[in-house]
């Protein structure tokens, strides 16, 4: 998606060959503007499908989720990473490595809002090694529904996600591949 490469290359941040900061758009301050685009196109990516909810991981993927729900006129579930007071018992759970800060959680989802009458959309902000996606799979799965595709904003092609997801049986729609990070550098996949 062209939109979102100009305005990585434009304000995104190579920290390392392996970590591209987006905070300007994403993950601190979010464009709207650009988030409804990326809805869209998800949207349009996916509309021939029958996605009845959009599941996303909290709190980055909500963004772009919310929108991409909005445009499919669906509802829009979020993964927890702290099961919170409320969600006592009626939960699904799975333990997930984070790969930004090195530590594991558990991701929570209510039974009350997944079950085996869904067809789901999975939206994160990145795909690195794949834990958080195929997490959400994971939950996806246990609450018996079907898994109509993963969609990503930023694909960083250079880590093992993509092929991870591909291994288990599922698509993946990434608006953005990076194949290379590095100082003053952002490379994307050209097909
Ligand atoms: P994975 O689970 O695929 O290894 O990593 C994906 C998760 O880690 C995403 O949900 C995202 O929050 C975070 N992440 C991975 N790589 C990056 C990166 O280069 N930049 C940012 N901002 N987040 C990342």
């Amino acid at each position: 998606m062209k939109l979102l490469e100009d305005k990585i290359l434009s304000e995104g941040l190579a920290l390392s060959e392996s970590v591209l900061k987006v905070d300007s758009f994403v993950n601190h301050q979010v464009d709207p503007f650009l988030m409804r685009e990326i809805g869209r196109d998800f949207a349009s990516h996916y509309k021939d499908v029958h996605i009845t909810k959009v599941l996303t991981i909290e709190s980055s993927g909500i963004a772009p989720a919310v929108f991409t729900a909005y445009e499919l006129g669906v509802p829009m579930i979020i993964l927890k990473k702290q099961t919170s007071k409320i969600l006592k018992d009626h939960i699904l759970q799975t333990n997930i490595t984070s790969f930004t800060k090195g530590t594991s959680y558990e991701l929570t989802l209510s039974k009350d809002y997944v079950d085996d009458k869904d067809t789901v959309l999975i939206i994160d902000d990145f795909l690195a090694n794949g834990e958080a996606a195929m997490g959400a799979i994971r939950l996806a799965l246990m609450a018996g529904a079907k898994i109509a595709g993963i969609g990503i904003l930023i694909e960083k092609s250079f880590q093992k996600g993509r092929q991870r997801i591909l291994d288990a049986g599922y698509e993946v729609y990434s608006q953005a591949r990076v194949a290379k990070l590095g100082k003053d550098l952002i490379e994307f996949v050209r097909e």
